[in-house]
């Protein structure tokens, strides 16, 4: 669907808004979400920092073109410089940013009061996070949902001889072996145990950001052990959590790429890394069997 233009579905998701069929803007969004998704995970995306910066400049001039707010422009060239110098992108590197939803204004830091361009109020304004890891999720529903993944962990490592579960398998996300993939998640375990250990302790937790590479496990464990390991710490940290007051879960934290951080979303955030990397495991897991 490579010429395709998705603003079609927008623009009918909208009319049927403006018209009040707001059921059938569902379906024109949901169609929207589920082209550009499908698309996406068949293609092979920018890998290297060097390929990310060429296309970020290859993109740039038709974004000015179009005449997109200068300020976001402007953000757009910081953050490839910094993607060269290889720095991790920091909070203070890139304000929140605010799009109004009548006419696209674009805000930076806050939303105003009142659009300057079309006169909508504040709340007409749709904010992004840095990712939709962030955006916090039912408490129950968290805690349901990391109760599952020790089961899932062993079944999607079961029945397997060392020699397949170190097979690197190249995919959307590069080349990762089953193994890699397990180390990964208990990695990812083993950081949120320690924020919520922290999240006890400090109503103000500093919550260091690491770097992807920074949890890359290279500490040669069996399946059977990252398994266990896993098992171990997440029900651990399950019953720290189920014992918290309520009001922990709304602490605040501070984290040098993401800024402000509640419990809830910190806990939000790992529940659905660990998900996102279900479908890259299963992946693996399909091609080895
Ligand atoms: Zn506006």
């Amino acid at each position: 669907m490579n010429d395709f233009d998705l603003i079609g579905l927008h623009r009918l998701a909208r009319a049927a808004t403006d018209a009040g069929y707001y059921n059938a803007a569902k379906l024109f969004n949901g169609a929207a979400a589920s082209l550009i998704n499908h698309q996406l995970s068949a293609e092979a995306l920018p890998k290297t920092d060097e390929d990310f910066v060429a296309a970020i400049a290859a993109i740039e001039p038709t974004l000015a073109a179009l005449n997109l707010d200068r300020n976001l422009l402007e953000s757009l060239l910081h953050i490839r410089s910094a993607i060269t110098k290889n720095r991790m992108l920091a909070y203070a590197d890139v304000p929140p940013v605010f799009v109004c939803r009548v006419c696209g204004h674009i805000a930076r830091n806050q939303a105003p009061d009142y659009c300057p361009d079309c006169g909508a109020g504040q709340l007409t304004f749709q904010s992004f996070a840095a990712t939709y890891y962030l955006e916090p999720e039912p408490i129950e529903v968290l805690i349901n949902q990391l109760t599952l993944t020790p089961d899932w962990l062993d079944r999607i490592l079961a029945a397997l001889p060392a020699e397949r579960l170190a097979q690197k398998i190249g995919g959307a996300q590069g080349e990762w072996s089953l193994i890699e993939a397990a180390s990964h998640q208990l990695d990812a375990q083993q950081l949120i145990a320690e924020r919520v250990e922290q999240f006890m302790h400090s109503e103000t937790p500093n919550l260091s950001a690491k770097s992807p590479a920074e949890m890359v496990d290279q500490s040669g464990l069996s399946a059977p052990q990252i398994a266990q390991a896993f098992r171990q710490s997440r029900t651990h940290m399950i019953d720290q959590l189920q014992a918290a007051p309520s009001n922990y879960w709304t602490r605040v934290g501070q984290h040098n790429e993401f800024g402000p951080v509640t419990l809830q979303q910190q806990v939000s955030y790992f529940a659905k890394h660990e998900q996102w990397h279900m479908a890259q495991m299963t992946r693996i897991r399909k091609s080895l069997t």
